[in-house]
């Protein structure tokens, strides 16, 4: 099969394997050449392990500190007529890169809500793995049904309050607009909060410790997005920045509940990056391309894999490093005041005219189509390739 990117608005609806293997290499080969990590990991559990950076967590462990790692993810497995999702590529290709370096790594493929998943990964951690030092949660999800009431629930990207009229950069016409995001309704507030927020984090450090599967002086992660007064009406005051606000009261909840065995929970502030998820929020394209110009200007422009690298490095001495909110940041130099006031001038300023001149679009491009293996020059985009990858260890 000849694999050429199909992009429907804001999503690619098929990958390359080897992009995304080339993609996997990449940020593999940045983690090796930092060297070791001091006090790093052992055996570490990632909840949403596939892409940006749940598969940047899973790398850093496996890669800096020797790890070995369980990674949960959803992905769609290929057939011969159609492409896997790109998690699911990603995914084979890290697997492959572990076996190879001699790294103990297993995977599960299914619905991390679950009671199934959870299970089947209390087992093989039981049978396999023994006691979990780091548990990362970085799952990113539209819905969630809920393991014991079967009740589904759909996450909302909407303002709290009042309308808002936001300028997009809308990315299948390339044209700066303006739209208006209506209110959420309370009932699809707190719907967003129980797909996002932390009811799910603290079922699997219940699940895992009703089971004494956490070691004396575990961790455990929770990302987030803070961001500041651009991106605050449809993110960090809207539904999904409740969903997060949530994630707060979730960390003290399960620090509490660990007291015993020394455990700590810390939610992560992370740099807004081209993920699969951040693609999907309004405005997001738009403050990202501009972000990237003038990161990338002062030479701190950072990626998945740098970012979760950096927090990794903090995390032998995580309680000396958390803020005066309890989380643990790697976003200062996204949030710096002259950093914020550059990107909202060049954001009043831009048009469908100047988008290539004001922003870094043409880069924001590139990173989305190389969420899906497209657009790495190592890679011959007219050859004929096989569309089935088989991840080995999939746990069924
Ligand atoms: P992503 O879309 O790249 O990754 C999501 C992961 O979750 C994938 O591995 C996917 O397979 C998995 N997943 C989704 N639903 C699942 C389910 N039901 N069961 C099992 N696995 C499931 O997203 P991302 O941008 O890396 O986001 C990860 C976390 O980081 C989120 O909490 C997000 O809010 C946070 N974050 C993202 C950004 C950003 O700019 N992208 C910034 C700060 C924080």
């Amino acid at each position: 099969m000849i694999i050429q990117p199909k992009v429907r608005g804001f999503i690619c609806t098929n990958a390359h394997p080897a992009g995304c293997a080339a993609n996997v290499q990449e940020q593999i080969a940045y983690v090796k050449a930092q060297g070791e990590f001091k006090d790093g990991p052992k055996n570490v559990l990632v909840i949403g392990s596939s892409t940006g950076y749940g598969l940047a967590s899973r790398i850093n462990a496996a890669f800096g500190a020797g790890a070995k790692t369980l990674g949960i993810f959803f992905e769609k497995a290929p057939t011969e007529k159609k492409t896997a999702t790109a998690g699911w590529y990603n995914t084979a290709a890290f697997q492959a890169a572990a076996e190879e370096a001699g790294l103990w790594s297993k995977n599960i493929n299914g619905d991390a809500f679950s009671d199934e998943v959870k299970e089947k990964a209390l087992k093989v951690i039981r049978e396999e793995m023994g006691k979990i030092d780091l548990i990362v949660y970085s799952l990113a999800s539209p819905r969630r049904t809920h393991p014991k009431t079967g009740e589904t629930f759909n996450s909302v990207l909407k303002p709290i309050n009042q309308a808002y009229e936001v300028k997009n950069l809308n990315t299948s016409k390339r044209e700066i607009e303006s739209m208006t995001v209506e209110p959420a309704s309370e009932k699809e507030i707190q719907d967003t909060i129980a797909v996002m927020g932390g009811e799910d984090w603290e079922m699997w450090l219940d699940a895992l410790k009703g089971k004494d599967l956490l070691a004396d002086n575990c961790q455990t992660l929770a990302y987030t997005y803070i961001g500041k007064k651009l991106t605050w009406p449809i993110y960090g005051k809207a539904t999904i920045g409740r969903a997060k606000e949530d994630l707060d009261r979730a960390a003290s909840a399960i620090t509490d509940r660990l007291s015993d065995i020394q455990g700590h929970a810390y939610v992560c502030s992370l740099k807004a990056l081209v993920t699969q998820a951040s693609s999907a929020i309004p405005i997001m394209p738009l403050y990202i391309s501009l972000l990237y110009r003038v990161m990338k200007e002062e030479g701190t422009h950072q990626g998945c894999i740098e970012q979760i690298h950096g927090l990794f490095q903090q995390l032998a001495d995580a309680e000396g490093h958390k803020d005066a909110a309890g989380r643990l940041c790697m976003d200062g130099k996204e949030l710096a005041d002259h950093v914020q006031n550059k990107v909202e001038s060049l954001w009043n300023e831009v048009t469908t005219e100047t988008i290539d001149t004001l922003t870094d679009y043409e880069c924001y491009h590139a990173e989305f189509l190389k969420l899906f293996g497209f657009g790495i020059s190592s890679v011959d985009y007219d050859a004929d390739i096989s569309p089935l990858a088989p991840i080995h260890q999939l746990i069924d």
